[in-house]
């Protein structure tokens, strides 16, 4: 097992919306994770499709009609994309996060603090669940992911604390 390890987070269009990314990165960073790769952008649907079926495999596991909202929500307006580098922490930075429905998600997580939804409501409204955040599932994920999103060019590698205290 890799201990150092990338995941990629994307904080969706509720998040930039809201006016909370700042507060979102801060979370990440307080915990000493790295940010090695950054932008925002807007995906068309094909992009999006790519993300959350042929990679995420939503359909099978959500239903096409979570799925469909869920591609709904995510083409309302820009996100923002980050590489996170840290100490096993894919399964970390999920922990940080919450789990996906925020009526489920605990206090103290970024969903659980942020947001406020059930899946139930969100299936009234026909809408997807805003959960401010995405964070790969596991480590292939993470690695599909970012290969997805991001160019080598735009990931870097620098000496952040934990490469510095091995040293
Ligand atoms: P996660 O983002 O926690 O890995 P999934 O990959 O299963 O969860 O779902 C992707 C996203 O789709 C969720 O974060 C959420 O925004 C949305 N979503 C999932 N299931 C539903 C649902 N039943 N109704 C509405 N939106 C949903």
């Amino acid at each position: 097992m890799t201990h150092i390890q990338r995941t990629l987070v994307v904080l969706k269009p509720d998040s930039v919306g809201r006016s909370v990314v700042g507060e979102i990165i801060s979370r990440f960073e307080r915990a000493g994770l790295h940010i090695v790769g950054m932008k925002m952008v807007r995906p068309d649907k094909d992009f999006l499709y790519h993300h959350y079926e042929t990679l995420g495999k939503m359909i099978s596991r959500r239903g096409q009609k979570a799925f469909d909202v869920t591609l709904e929500m995510m083409s309302k307006g820009p996100m923002i994309a980050i590489v996170l580098e840290g100490v096993e922490i894919v399964e970390y930075v999920r922990k940080l996060v919450g789990t996906t429905e925020p009526k489920a998600a605990a206090p103290g997580t970024i969903r659980g603090d942020y947001a406020h939804m059930s899946f139930a409501y969100g299936d009234k409204q026909n809408i997807g669940v805003p959960n401010l955040i995405h964070a790969s599932g596991d480590v292939e994920e993470a690695e599909a992911e970012i290969k997805h999103r991001f160019k080598k060019d735009e990931l870097f590698d620098y000496d952040p604390m934990h490469k510095l205290y091995t040293r």
